[in-house]
């Protein structure tokens, strides 16, 4: 493709040289700075550090002198611990996937969701959508950012987008035929198991449909996945990159080579750092994704801790744009599991099983393929005295896990009730945890 022919939204912003990116960085993080002061969990920790105004910041490189924030600040500071505007002018909340008890939120005026919905767009004509696509968002609509904020930017680029959210997948085909859909938006395990709905269907053939193209994140997935989607699908597949934390998907994406995610870097600091050290890594070297947000007057972020693992890619890419790419995600620091683009902590799982009357001291979180998706059983010992071979009792039980699980963490677990004693005890550090998914 000739650097003509290369899709761009900004073109200006998207090719500017290095020097001009940084500039646009310093000018927008002063901004933040000045924002976060104003925030009761911001304010005392940058007055601890001496800072008191953005002018404070003289260069990129004082960005070491501002604090890390981790997931459980955000949780410390709900819910309008982080607010830097009267509450009046936010007009959009979101929260990040799967979470309730204390959700980790976020919030935006106008003119954030504006900013939010433009990188959207951005990210998606970079991926070589136009204004003439059908777009089709099977992501969950609601608090998650990947429904609305996927949507928004589909919407602000031009597109005619379909909201079916998630599931129904027969619906979603019969939408797919009848308007024509170019483009959808799911998890990679989604696409996985919408080819085999076409595949299974009496009356629908792959030349029905007008796929070209189809975006996909929300969980790790590997090359050969993509490959294999691309393959079996027949179209081009792009990995698309997001938090909620961070206003969602987006904030890195791929361009139409497909060579890794480019962050863009007008909207977002990135630094790779070293999870244990908290030092910068070497330049290209695998290390933890911290964000900074540039973009946000009613919710500043600064040095975010993503937990999620990458790298820098030093070439350059072949669309001449000059924010920087990240390779593809290799894991996290942490031990949440995405389960169906679902994040999971097991602790949140722990929560319900402490609760419950007559479950023992022994479980296993066991997470595994079911075909295409994920499915996610809990095995749960039970105490002596529950022992009892009433049926009854034990399916109580285990309907009642089941139920507080699926309000918790949204996802409806298999729930398999073990008698005491039976289930493996470790030595040392208790297993709770079998992730027996492929390795991305
Ligand atoms: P979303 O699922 O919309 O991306 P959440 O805030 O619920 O937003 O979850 C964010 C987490 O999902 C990230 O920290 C990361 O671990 C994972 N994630 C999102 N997109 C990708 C991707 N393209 N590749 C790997 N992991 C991803
Ligand atoms: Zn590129």
């Amino acid at each position: 493709m000739s650097a003509r022919g290369i899709p761009y939204r900004d073109k200006a912003v998207e090719t500017a040289p290095r020097e001009v990116i940084e500039w646009m960085q310093l000018t927008a993080l002063r901004k933040q700075v000045a924002a976060a002061l104003k925030t009761p969990f911001y304010g005392p920790r940058l007055a601890e550090r001496g800072i008191s105004s953005g002018e404070d910041i003289k260069t990129l490189a004082d960005i070491r002198k501002l604090p890390f924030t981790t997931k459980n600040d955000l949780r410390e500071a709900y819910p309008f611990g982080l607010l830097a505007v009267p509450k009046e002018e936010v007009v959009r909340v979101h929260a990040s996937s799967g979470t309730t008890g204390t959700p980790t939120v976020i919030y935006l005026t106008q003119h954030d969701l504006d900013m939010a919905s433009d990188t959207m767009a951005r990210s998606l004509q970079a991926a070589g959508g136009t204004k003439d696509d059908i777009i089709q968002n099977m992501m969950t609509y609601g608090l998650f950012t990947g429904g609305l904020g996927f949507h928004y930017g589909a919407e602000k680029m031009g597109a005619m987008v379909i909201p079916t959210s998630a599931g129904n997948t027969l619906r979603q085909l019969k939408f797919m035929k009848d308007f024509g859909t170019t483009m959808i938006h799911a998890t990679p395990s989604y696409l996985l198991h919408l080819h085999a709905a076409i595949e299974e269907a009496t009356d629908l053939k792959r030349s029905d449909l007008k796929l070209r193209k189809a975006i996909t994140g929300a969980e790790p997935h590997s090359e050969e996945l993509r490959q294999k989607i691309q393959d079996k699908l027949g179209i081009e597949v792009y990995n698309c990159y997001g938090m909620s934390e961070l206003n969602g998907p987006g904030v890195a994406f791929e361009c139409v080579f497909r060579t890794g995610l480019h962050i863009w870097e007008d909207r977002y600091i990135m630094e790779i750092i070293n999870p244990d050290t908290l030092e910068p890594v070497a330049e290209g070297e695998t290390g933890e994704l911290v964000m900074t947000i540039l973009c946000r007057d009613a919710m500043p972020l600064l040095r975010y801790r993503t937990r999620d693992l990458t790298r820098i890619l030093l070439d350059p890419c072949p669309c001449g744009r000059t924010h920087r790419r990240i390779a593809r995600f290799t894991g996290r620091t942490d031990d949440m599991l995405i389960i169906n683009g679902v994040n999971v902590f097991p602790s949140q799982i722990e929560e319900v099983l402490l609760k419950a009357k007559g479950v023992g001291a022994n479980y296993l979180i066991i997470v595994e393929k079911a075909g295409d998706l994920d499915r996610l059983t809990v095995q749960v010992e039970i105490t002596p005295e529950m022992f009892a071979d009433d049926a009854r009792v034990i399916n109580a039980l285990r309907d009642t896990l089941k139920s507080e699980m699926t309000a918790l963490i949204t996802i409806n677990p298999h729930i398999e009730i073990k008698q005491p004693g039976s289930l493996p005890v470790s030595e040392g550090k208790a297993k709770r945890v079998e992730d027996r998914r492929p390795k991305a």
